[in-house]
């Protein structure tokens, strides 16, 4: 690697922030190739230290080896996401491989672990202070969920799964793609296209000649059980087409995944076993805040019984709205299914709350909503201020920077809000960490957040959906976590905690988007500055609770055959003919199959848990946090709501505090008590 690579050395600007206007694509590969070569000499030194073992010449040692990677890995990935292109990706296949085989050499180097297993026997007579002590155990923790204590012959089989895995869940992602390409539906006729506006037509008749078919429209597939079109087409036997189209994706066929899931599942299964755990639930939740599969299925089956009265509520609302329709054209009724309920419901819904989307955006400008919106509640709760600057490079012209001060004026991190859509940025909405906090190496944070809203034409205003409203709160709640990130040690540091935690801070934020007091405060339009009528502002809040039975029932659906998945014994996964059947009886014996709401991913595309090892038994994760925001939101309320004394409380005992503690112990000593799923029902409009 050149001296003059951008990564050789600390960044010199403010924060450490990467010097993006000089990094160029030719410069990772030297960098990441010198990057692992010198962690692996750091680790080395510390794993053969003629010393004996100390925390300082181990565990802390550690935690400093690897500068070099950690700045060219951290840029890369984050460029990658938001404005990578083809050389990058190129670049990203060549590097996954060997970033995890350099992952396994570490965790997976004997030397190393006996240093390590000999402290973690100490641990009580080195007096270590409370983060110490727990960063040891993380550490022993994740040698021994990566394998460390296996013989080499189990290391060899424990490689072998992982390497199976490995392909296995990539040829689940290319199937899925495919299939859903290929799925996508090929209409004749426009007049069964009635109930699409007249750009959506046009986009069908474009997406038509894209692929060779002049003259007829095509909708495309989206990856969940429903498809967004649903609502509108007027249509039903094309209602039901598409909905056909979209759940029989890889179940048989060229793109079948069937055969797939009961390898992986068998494979899973077996891996836990070598390691010591029941099942891959079991070893997965482990080292989450549910601690176990019983844990997690209790509350899924709990909320699910509250979602599915309510999804039975709707759906009576909505056979009511069929029968009056067929009733008044004076033919037969039909009973409801499940390509039926959204366009239903839509009816429901505009004759209950009476707006429309249209109407609400001009009071929702994207600047507006950050400014005394977003940065209001940040200033109320925690006294937080920004000043935006512009004398730092950035990768892209539209990407933002404030500096974000305390409130005693001293400065606290770099912010970066990367807020349209672009060609080369991936869909969806993150926060990502550019420089994680961290007092050993004298880091404060600094943190992105990006989103993907349409940019519109030069000298109009960005006006935005209340579900985008929404995520630009959830990802600064994200933002926050990494920000206010107090700890000494990076491996602990800020939101480094698990996924069944890590959607808590940003679920909470998500709050204050409909807190009326503040949905006051920045809800104006955009031409006169006049607040939203109140009347309207109220609607729109309502509306927030609407279909919220179907909703949650399709996310706890999957979550529920997630977890099934991942409860079995290598000898009770099934064969490849029935894992369709698996699922419906996992849905059965949970008292969950209701006909109407089918699950937000059946098995064959449930990307999520078959694409790779992350959310397998974790698809829970996101309900498991927002009981924790929920639960939070509710203990702000009754303490006087959006006052400094309650965001310095919460900053103070969660968001400072990354993983210095288990997130279990961190939300108890929030609470006073264990998590209560009552305000998530309330929250979302469920029996309760
Ligand atoms: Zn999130």
């Amino acid at each position: 690697m050149s001296p003059d690579n951008p990564f050789a050395q600390p960044s010199p600007l403010p924060y450490q922030l990467p010097p993006f206007d000089r990094i160029h694509d030719s410069d990772y590969r030297p960098a990441f190739i010198a990057g692992m070569a010198a962690q692996r000499a750091e680790v080395d030194t510390i794993a053969h230290d003629p010393q004996p073992p100390s925390f300082g010449n181990t565990i802390v040692a550690l935690e400093r080896s690897g500068r070099l990677l950690d700045r060219v890995s951290t840029a890369f990935f984050v460029l990658n996401q938001s404005n990578g292109d083809d050389e990058m990706l190129k670049i990203e296949s060549e590097m996954a491989p060997k970033l995890a085989e350099h992952q396994d050499a570490i965790s997976l180097d004997p030397a190393l672990f006996v240093r390590i297993e000999s402290l973690y026997r100490q641990r009580t007579q080195l007096t270590l202070d409370p983060e110490s002590r727990q960063l040891l155990e993380r550490y022993h923790a994740q040698f021994l969920r990566a394998g460390a204590r296996l013989s080499d012959s189990d290391k060899q089989q424990l490689r072998k799964f992982n390497q199976q895995l490995s392909s296995l869940t990539t040829q689940f992602r290319q199937n899925v793609l495919k299939a859903t390409r290929d799925g996508a539906v090929v209409i004749e006729e426009p007049a069964l296209l009635k109930g699409l506006s007249a750009e959506q037509i046009g986009a069908a008749a474009s997406a038509a000649k894209a692929r060779g078919l002049d003259g007829k429209w095509v909708i495309a597939l989206q990856n969940t059980t429903t498809q967004p079109v649903l609502d509108q087409l007027q249509d039903r036997s094309l209602r039901q087409r598409i909905y056909q189209a979209s759940i029989s994706r890889c179940n048989g066929g060229s793109n079948d995944n069937t055969h797939i899931i009961a390898q992986i599942v068998k494979i899973r299964a077996e891996r836990a076993r070598l390691l010591g755990y029941a099942n891959h639930a079991a070893y997965t939740l482990e080292d989450e805040t549910a601690a176990t599969p019983k844990a997690a299925d209790d509350m899924l089956r709990q909320v699910n019984g509250a979602a599915l009265q309510s999804a039975r509520q709707e759906a009576a609302d909505i056979q009511r709205d069929i029968d009056t329709e067929a009733a008044a054209a004076h033919r037969g009724g039909f009973k409801l299914q499940p390509w039926d309920w959204q366009y239903y419901s839509e009816q429901v819904r505009k004759a209950k709350y009476d707006f429309d989307v249209a109407q609400v955006r001009p009071y929702f400008e994207l600047n507006r909503v950050l400014q005394d919106g977003v940065f209001y509640v940040a200033h109320e709760l925690y006294g937080l201020t920004f000043k935006e600057r512009h004398d730092l490079p950035l990768y892209q012209a539209d990407v933002r920077v404030f500096e974000v001060f305390d409130a005693d004026g001293s400065p606290l991190a770099l912010f970066l809000g990367d807020y349209y859509a672009r060609d080369n940025k991936q869909g969806g909405a993150w926060m990502n960490n550019l420089v994680a906090q961290s007092k050993l190496l004298g880091f404060q944070a600094v943190v992105a957040n990006n989103l993907n809203i349409p940019k519109p034409a030069a000298g109009a205003p960005t006006l935005l959906t209340f579900d985008e409203v929404t995520t630009l709160f959830h990802e600064f709640g994200h933002a926050l976590h990494g920000m206010f990130s107090n700890v000494e040690y990076p491996l602990l540091s800020g939101t480094n905690v698990p996924p069944d935690f890590v959607e808590y801070p940003s679920q909470f934020n998500e709050m204050w988007a409909r807190e009326p007091s503040v949905v006051a405060h920045f809800a104006r339009d955009y031409q006169s500055g006049k607040p939203m009528p109140q009347a309207l502002l109220e609607q729109v809040i309502a509306a927030q609770k609407f279909d919220q039975g179907y909703l949650t029932t399709e996310y706890t659906d999957a979550a529920q055959i997630d977890m099934a998945w991942h409860e079995i014994t290598p000898a009770q996964a099934p064969a490849a003919g029935e894992v369709m059947a698996f699922e419906d009886a996992a849905l059965k014996r949970d008292g969950a199959d209701y006909a109407p709401v089918p699950p937000r991913y059946h098995s064959p595309y449930f990307l999520h848990i078959f694409a790779g090892d992350s959310y397998a038994a974790g698809y829970y994760a996101y309900l498991w946090s927002e009981i924790l925001a929920r639960d939070t939101g509710a203990w702000i309320h009754s303490h006087g709501g959006l006052t400094r004394a309650n965001g310095d409380y919460l900053r103070t005992k969660i968001l400072s505090r990354g993983r210095t503690m288990e997130p279990g112990v961190l939300f108890q000593q929030f609470y006073g008590g264990p998590p209560d799923i009552k305000p998530l029902l309330e929250y979302r409009g469920l029996p309760n």
